[in-house]
């Protein structure tokens, strides 16, 4: 009889977090099994929509701008390396009306050193007169920032992962809260699994998997995305032409046209808490009519353009939005990774390195990441 294999990591998960954490370990020489109860970045999943934004603006908060900056590189160096094209430098624009956080932002980027020019509003109209900005007082533009193509970059880096020796099983994993040996994870399917160290990168599950102690600390939350048709041979809501957006004093962000998808347009306040297993993925017809009525403000040539596409999906946000990372508190190799709170996928690079240093030891934990700073009351601070 052959004996059990013996797994350094298991990674349970494979969304944008799951795949870097394994993407690092497996760099590093560990013997690593990627697991997940569907598929990487499946249609479910936070990471499994088309397109997220990487910027680097995140007001006065340095910790995620860096994150952001050390993020790009390394998605960059792996798009290059498995010759993918997956990231569109179509630039990212920050529209502000008073713009306190903008100007908190501004000096953020100065410090760190990040490409930006800051446009005021006649210069904006001129720059991009398909864009109605009644309101907008200035605005940042990060050049070098844009677009990852998500589900699919987050296949790439399982793919390498895999390359770099990790293994990967489609299983769905039982709850770990009353193991009796943490070394040991079982499947529904009956499967015992070894490892020293288990990741729990479950995204809105968390709260599913870990009730006692999660469920009352990660808010899994609806939301809505919409695509609207642009006018054909009009390539004015496409890249370059058009940047990606944000104004979040509206709450509202968008991209161009890409890969001919329509102009994209979203929400960024929480709707309601849902579960990530058994939510509807039909868009509300008030949702519809919501970013309708937007995007003909905004976009005054798009007043009756279509909807040709729509996805629903759930941010996993944890009471400030910030990430969690820690180690349960009874189970000493059992990790919680996730809280991605609508802003995570950018970071998926940087924190699979983060997870990786803190499994085996050699970086400093971050105490905004720890469990004991997630509230079970939501006062969001992190955008
Ligand atoms: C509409 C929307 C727009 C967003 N826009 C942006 C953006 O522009 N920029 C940005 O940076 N971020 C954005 N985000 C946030 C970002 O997408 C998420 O923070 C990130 O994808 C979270 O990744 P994750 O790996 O933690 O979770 P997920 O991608 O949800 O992955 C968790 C995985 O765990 C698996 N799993 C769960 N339970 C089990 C189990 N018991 N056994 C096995 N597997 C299990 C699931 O199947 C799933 O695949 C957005 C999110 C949404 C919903």
């Amino acid at each position: 009889m052959s004996a059990t294999k013996t797994y350094d990591v298991a990674v349970v998960g494979a969304g944008v977090f799951g795949v870097w954490t394994a993407w690092h370990l497996a760099k590093r020489g560990q013997r690593v099994l990627l697991l997940d109860a569907y598929g990487p970045a499946h249609t479910r999943a936070s990471s499994g929509g088309e397109t997220r934004i990487i910027r680097m603006g995140y007001g006065a908060d340095e910790l995620y701008t860096r994150w952001s900056q050390r993020s790009l590189v390394q998605w960059k160096e792996l798009f290059a390396a498995t010759h993918q094209q997956l990231f569109h430098e179509t630039g990212v624009l920050w529209l502000a009306a008073s713009g306190l956080r903008e100007k908190q932002t501004v000096e953020t980027l100065q410090c760190c050193g990040v490409p930006h020019r800051v446009l005021q509003s006649a210069e904006l109209t001129r720059a991009y007169p398909q864009v109605d900005f009644s309101g907008v007082e200035f605005a940042i533009f990060e050049p070098a920032s844009g677009v990852l193509m998500a589900r699919r970059a987050v296949a790439t880096v399982a793919a390498d992962a895999l390359r770099m020796g990790a293994e990967y099983r489609v299983a769905q994993v039982l709850a770990a809260e009353k193991s009796v040996n943490p070394q040991q994870i079982e499947t529904t399917a009956g499967d015992v699994i070894s490892a020293n160290h288990v990741v729990f990168a479950c995204g809105a599950w968390l709260g599913n998997i870990f009730p006692e102690i999660l469920g009352p600390r990660i808010f899994p939350t609806r939301q809505e995305v919409f695509f609207f048709a642009t006018p054909p041979g009009d390539t004015r809501f496409a890249s370059p032409a058009l940047p990606t957006w944000l104004f979040k004093e509206e709450q509202v962000y968008g991209m161009p046209d890409i890969e001919s998808r329509g102009l994209k347009v979203a929400f960024d306040h929480h709707g309601e808490l849902v579960d990530p297993e058994t939510q509807s993925r039909f868009a509300s017809g008030e949702g519809a009519e919501q970013a309708r009525r937007y995007v003909a403000r905004r976009f005054p040539a798009l007043r009756d353009a279509p909807i040709v596409e729509s996805r629903v999906c759930q941010y996993e946000n944890t009471s400030s939005g910030d990430f969690l990372v820690d180690r349960h508190p009874a189970l000493e190799n059992v990790w919680f990774v996730g809280g991605g709170s609508g802003h995570g996928f950018k970071h998926g690079p940087a924190m699979g390195e983060y997870v990786a240093g803190q499994i085996l030891g050699d970086a400093a934990a971050e105490a905004r990441f720890l469990l004991a700073s997630k509230e079970t009351v939501q006062r969001r601070a992190v955008y």
